[in-house]
């Protein structure tokens, strides 16, 4: 599970949390000054847009980090090189 950094918006102290719980509609205290924060989609607040920004490209990452072990469990070589050098079929 990955985390991303929060800004509080009144004691401006770091703190982490769960990329998969910050979406919109989640609050959750302040561990130094016991604020409540609320993210939302169209929070005005650059710290609560810059943590769930973060956390949505978190979560992205980790779904295709997943999706990538699930479809393709040994990584295929690149070998799309065979077309150079190959002369192209001329039609006059
Ligand atoms: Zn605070």
């Amino acid at each position: 599970m990955s985390f991303v950094q929060i800004q509080c918006t009144r004691c401006k102290s770091v703190f982490r949390d769960r990329a998969g719980r910050l979406q919109d509609g989640y609050s959750r205290q302040c561990p130094s000054c016991e604020v409540v924060l609320f993210f939302a989609e169209d929070s005005q607040h650059p710290f609560v847009k810059r943590a769930m920004r973060n956390a949505r490209k978190a979560r992205k990452e980790q779904r295709e980090a997943e999706a990538a072990r699930r479809v393709a469990p040994e990584p295929r070589a690149a070998r799309s090189f065979a077309g150079r050098g190959r002369s192209v079929d001329r039609e006059d």
